[in-house]
């Protein structure tokens, strides 16, 4: 199955899912391959491939549906004792199905959930170099 056409089937409910929330924007249900138990997904029900493609709105709606659904976790049978909001935008970002998805995870010690990088602290110089392109990105109009 195109995976691009999965969320769209679950929102109109040709495939199964478990879900847990839904408004007239956005649906919740649970991650069929969890990273940890109780692992969720918020999409918008209008599709976007992508966050250029996202309506603002709709996006911060996915941010405000995540937030009460990781109070819910917490206060749920999961267990929970921490949340990471994830969102991949793009193949190189680990996206894998291209209907924007915001998952909310719960977290416990010693879960294996993690994510790997090599921090290090650039000069200073760097950083201003890096936040002035993206201050004109900005001030050009990009979203
Ligand atoms: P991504 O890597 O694109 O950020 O994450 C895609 C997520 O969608 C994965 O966590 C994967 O387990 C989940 N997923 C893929 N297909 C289905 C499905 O048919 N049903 C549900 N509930 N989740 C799915």
């Amino acid at each position: 199955m195109d995976p691009y056409s999965i969320f769209a089937d679950i929102i109109a409910g040709r495939a199964p899912a478990s879900r847990v929330y839904e408004d007239d924007d956005v649906l919740a249900f649970m991650d069929i391959r969890p990273l940890t138990p109780g692992h969720l997904l918020v999409v918008p029900k209008v599709p976007a491939r992508n966050l250029a493609e996202l309506d603002p709105e709709i996006g911060g709606k996915l941010f405000k549906v995540g937030q009460r659904l990781a109070a819910a976790l917490r206060a749920s049978e999961v267990a929970c004792d921490g949340v990471n909001f994830f969102l991949a935008d793009g193949v190189t970002a680990g996206q894998e199905v291209f209907h924007v998805h915001l998952h909310v995870i719960p977290r416990t010690p010693g879960d294996g959930f993690g994510l790997r990088a090599r921090p290090r602290t650039p000069p200073r110089a760097d950083l201003d170099y890096l936040a002035g392109s993206v201050r004109g990105a900005l001030e050009r109009g990009t979203r």
